[in-house]
């Protein structure tokens, strides 16, 4: 490997599987536009419940079929060992050499509980070597903010190791506004020396009650300065994403200069916010 190739930052993008077609339509031209920067792959996410199981299959196999490294996100709360393996075998078939590996969550008000065999990331990464050795490239989940139902930072960092132990290559946090937290994040990981790459999962900023609805149930803060300058934005569109744009392409840019090794966007479908920020940023 040379110096440069080194140095290079690896840029990815998350989906979601739309529900109709038109939805499918807006994505295929979303996607097409985000695939200009040249993104390492693209990943498509996965509803724990099952309902969505079907489409994220559908929009991988279209990622295939443009040419595009997909990697869909599989999770082990409901589904059976048997019913992992299975799919798993449907996506190294389609040729799928990537995957994101999640315990997942069972959508709120469904009165659903997990069902699956296994019951944490962790022997989801196990299943996977153990079933088709080195054959996946294996990215699981992390929380510089911790996990929402971790008892304390301590064993949601523990509950991390076992994941990267467990067989994963490399890690994508969940979404943050401080770069603090990831930061320390790393260090904490070196520390328990741990070495997989963590790549900083960005959500850009578009809409405020949405982020705020989401930022609670999934333990990412959003800092109250923030917070304070949405609120106060109200309706006016327009003013949010502009300040959105400064604050997350700020923050990418601190990442990236500080050591980052590439940044995973959660895109929402749309490649719009995701470019705005890309062409922000001073590349080295
Ligand atoms: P785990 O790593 O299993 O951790 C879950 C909780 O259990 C943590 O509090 C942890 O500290 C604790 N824990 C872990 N292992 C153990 C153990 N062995 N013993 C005791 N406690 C343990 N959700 C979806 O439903 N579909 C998706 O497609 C999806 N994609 C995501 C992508 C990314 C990049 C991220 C960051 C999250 C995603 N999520 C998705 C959300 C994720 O499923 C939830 O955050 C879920 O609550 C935890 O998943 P995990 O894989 O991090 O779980």
């Amino acid at each position: 490997m040379t110096a440069s190739q080194t140095d290079q930052k690896m840029f990815s993008f998350e989906l979601f599987p739309p529900k109709t077609e038109e939805g499918m339509k807006k994505l295929q031209i979303n996607v097409k536009k985000l695939n200009q920067i040249n993104p390492l792959y693209v990943s498509v996410t996965f509803g724990a419940g099952g309902s969505t199981q079907q489409r994220t299959f559908q929009s991988v196999e279209w990622l295939v079929s443009e040419g595009i490294e997909a990697a869909p996100h599989i999770s082990c709360i409901s589904s059976s060992a048997d019913e992992i393996v299975e799919m798993l075998n449907r996506y190294k078939d389609q040729g799928i050499k990537r995957v994101v590996a999640l315990r997942g969550d069972m959508p709120s008000g469904t009165g659903l509980a997990g069902r699956g065999d296994l019951n944490y990331a962790n022997e989801l990464v196990a299943l996977i070597r153990s079933e088709f050795g080195n054959h996946f490239h294996i990215e699981v989940a992390a929380y510089p903010e911790f996990h929402p139902q971790a008892p304390n930072a301590d064993a949601d960092l523990n509950n991390f190791k076992r994941k990267v132990e467990a067989g994963a290559d490399a890690a994508i946090t969940q979404y943050f506004y401080n770069a603090d937290a990831y930061f320390r994040f790393v260090d904490s990981c070196e520390r328990l020396s741990l070495s997989v790459p963590i790549i900083p999962g960005i959500m850009p900023i578009t809409n405020y009650s949405s982020l705020s609805r989401f930022s609670d149930a999934c333990g990412a803060e959003i800092p109250r300065w923030i917070r304070k300058r949405l609120e106060a934005y109200a309706d006016d569109v327009e003013s949010i994403r502009a300040f959105g744009l400064d604050v997350v392409s700020e923050l990418c840019q601190r990442l990236l200069d500080n050591g980052a090794p590439g940044l995973h966007f959660y895109t929402m479908n749309q490649a719009g916010p995701t470019l705005k920020i890309y062409d922000n940023l001073r590349l080295g």
